[in-house]
């Protein structure tokens, strides 16, 4: 076992891995950063957190929940499935008296207000287990009431994922998460890693997002009727709107008519404003 890190006294990452058996599990997308000189960097990405509660997803090792306290976060939240990692996190909580709580869950069953506490809110920073980030992004874009609990999210995803979230029309990437995204944050890719960044490194490379949530869409549609245009739309995106949207409403044309949208048109053509635009009018007419 080697000395303590310089930049918070606590031992290097590696040594951590060693000392509890930290083998990765490709099963829990296990893919981890060493070097704390970047998770700094990326810890950094979410600006000032000395008066933030931060909710961090799968801190493994706790390379970037180290990086994240180093950085002043004035409380950490930090969700892990994988229980061999608790020892590791134990001391890094005993290191930092009163500002680390650790919770051995399934992020994918947690109830994130309850969570929170009396904080009123906070800001996620992770990176992500790349089999459910999207599943994870999803539930918090759909989250109800908005705006959300999170005032930004700034999150590692695989590089084609990054890219499908700031995707523009008529691009191939273009789809579902662009919009939903899209309609309710402003998500911008603020960097961009290699394979090599990880331990063991993934197939793919990798991308932060940096989301800030949109205190009021526009248009004002239900969530859940955005997801179920764009559901129907993209489920058959070659198709025209007229034909496509036939799923959701006996008079497509109708509505399309509605939206001011031409009937002819395809879903990778239409903006974010078109489908929230849609999904209202929808809305609109369920309650009519
Ligand atoms: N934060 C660490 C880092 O950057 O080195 C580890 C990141 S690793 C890509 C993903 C982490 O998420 C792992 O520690 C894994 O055990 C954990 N994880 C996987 N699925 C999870 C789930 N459903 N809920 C909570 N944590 C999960």
């Amino acid at each position: 076992m080697s000395g303590k890190d310089r930049a918070d006294g606590l031992p290097p990452l590696r040594d951590v891995i060693e000392r509890y058996g930290l083998n990765a599990k490709k099963s829990l997308g296990q893919n981890f950063l060493l070097d704390l000189n970047l998770t700094r960097k990326i810890a950094g990405l979410a600006g000032d957190l000395s008066d933030r509660t931060v909710v961090e997803i799968g801190p493994g090792p706790g390379g970037l929940t180290r990086a994240l306290l180093m950085q002043g976060a004035k409380r950490v939240i930090a969700v892990e499935r994988d229980d061999r990692c608790l020892p590791a996190l134990a001391d890094i909580s005993t290191a930092y008296p009163g500002r680390l709580e650790v919770h051995a869950a399934d992020a994918l069953d947690v109830d994130w207000r309850a969570l929170l506490g009396d904080a009123p809110s906070a800001t996620i920073v992770a990176n992500l287990p790349y089999g459910v980030a999207s599943l994870l992004l999803v539930n918090w874009l759909e989250t109800d009431p908005w705006p959300p609990w999170y005032d930004r999210m700034v999150l590692m995803f695989q590089r084609e994922v990054a890219e499908r979230i700031v995707a523009q029309p008529k691009s191939k990437a273009y789809g579902r998460l662009s919009i939903l995204a899209q309609w309710r944050t402003d998500p911008k890719i603020v960097m961009n890693l290699p394979p090599e960044a990880f331990t063991p490194p993934p197939k793919v490379s990798s991308a932060i997002v940096d989301f800030r949530p949109i205190a009021q869409p526009q248009p004002p549609c239900r969530v859940k009727t955005l997801a179920r245009v764009t559901a129907a739309a993209f489920g058959q995106r070659r198709k025209m709107l007229r034909s496509s949207l036939k799923q959701l409403t006996p008079f497509p044309e109708l509505l399309l008519k509605r939206a001011d949208i031409a009937p002819e048109r395809r879903a990778e053509d239409l903006s974010v404003t078109d489908f929230a635009r849609l999904a209202l009018v929808l809305d609109e007419s369920d309650a009519a």
